[in-house]
C-alpha cells in the first residue's frame, strides 16, 4: 500500500481523452517523478489529485481515504499541497503575509480579513512563517512585495507557502521551469532538505538532471497513460521512453 493509490483514472475534455486509465502507486516518503512529452496529461493528472478537475472514472486514495467527491480545501486539509506550474502568490502583499495566509486558510477554511489580522498578530504563526522563509532562503526579503520577486524567488515563496501547511504530500509541477542552472541547483538542494523531513513528493519535471538528482521512482506518461515505470537508472535506457519523447 502506498500513501497515494490511483486506479483507472480517466478524464476527457470533449472528444479528447487527456487521461486514459492512469495507475499510480506512490510510496510514503518517496520522491516520485512523472515525466513525459508536452500534452501527455501530467498537469491534468495533478489537477485531478487536488480537486481542480474531477476524473470521469477511477479512484484516488490518499492515506486510506478517497480524494474524490471532496473539495480542494478538504484535500488540502487531508495533507496535500501543491506548487503550481505558474506560481500562485499574492503579488500585492509582503512575503511574510504570503506565508502567514496559508496557515489560517487551512485552519479556518475561509479567507477573512479578521482571521488574517489575528494570524499576523499571533507570535507563533509569525515565527513559523519566518522560519519557512529562512528555510527557502528568502528571510532577508520578508517585507518585500511578492510581486517584485524574480521568477525563481516566486517559486521559492510558493514552496514556503506550501510547507507552512505541514503537508504529507507535496505536488510540484515543473518546479524549475524557466530557472537558470544555478537557481535549478539551489532548488534541488532545497527539495533534498525538505525530503529529509519525510514529506512524500510527486514532481513533474522536464529537466532530467533534476529528475535524476531527486527521484526514487519515475513514471513516464504519454498520451494520457503511464507507459513505463521504474528506477531512474532503468527508465533512462527504456526504448519506450525514448520513443515517446521522439514521437511526442
Ligand atoms: P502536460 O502537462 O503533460 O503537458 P496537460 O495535462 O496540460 O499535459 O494536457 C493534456 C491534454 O489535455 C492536452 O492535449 C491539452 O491540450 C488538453 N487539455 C488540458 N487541459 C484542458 C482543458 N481544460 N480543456 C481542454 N483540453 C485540455
Ligand atoms: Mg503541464
Amino acid at each position: 500500500m502506498g500513501i497515494l493509490e490511483v486506479r483507472d483514472v480517466n478524464k476527457s475534455f470533449g472528444g479528447l481523452q487527456a487521461l486514459n486509465n492512469v495507475q499510480l502507486n506512490v510510496e510514503e516518503g518517496s520522491v516520485h517523478a512523472i515525466i513525459g512529452p508536452n500534452g501527455a496529461g501530467k498537469s491534468t493528472f495533478l489537477n485531478c489529485l487536488v480537486g481542480r478537475l474531477t476524473p470521469d472514472t477511477g479512484s484516488v486514495t490518499f492515506n486510506g481515504g478517497s480524494l474524490l467527491g471532496i473539495t480542494p480545501h478538504e484535500i488540502n486539509q487531508a495533507g496535500v499541497a501543491r506548487v503550481f506550474q505558474t506560481p500562485e502568490i499574492f503579488g500585492d502583499l509582503s512575503l511574510l503575509d504570503n506565508v502567514i495566509i496559508p496557515t489560517f486558510a487551512t485552519r479556518d477554511g475561509a479567507f477573512t480579513l479578521n482571521a488574517w489580522k489575528r494570524a499576523d498578530q499571533d507570535k507563533e504563526v509569525r515565527e513559523k512563517a519566518e522560519h519557512m522563509l529562512e528555510d527557502v532562503g528568502l528571510i532577508e526579503k520578508k517585507d518585500f512585495i511578492a510581486g517584485s520577486l524574480s521568477r525563481g524567488d516566486k517559486r521559492r515563496l510558493e514552496l514556503a507557502m506550501c510547507l507552512v501547511q505541514n503537508p504529507k504530500l507535496l505536488l510540484l509541477d515543473e518546479p524549475t521551469a524557466g530557472m537558470s542552472r544555478a537557481d535549478t541547483n539551489n532548488t534541488i538542494d532545497l527539495l533534498k532538505r525538505i525530503g529529509k523531513r519525510g514529506i512524500t513528493k510527486i514532481i513533474i519535471e522536464h529537466d532530467m538532471h533534476v529528475v535524476f538528482s531527486l527521484a526514487n521512482k519515475v513514471s513516464v506518461m504519454a498520451q494520457g497513460t503511464v507507459i513505463a515505470e521504474g528506477l531512474p537508472e532503468d527508465i533512462k535506457g527504456d526504448p519506450r521512453v525514448q520513443e515517446a519523447y521522439l514521437g511526442g
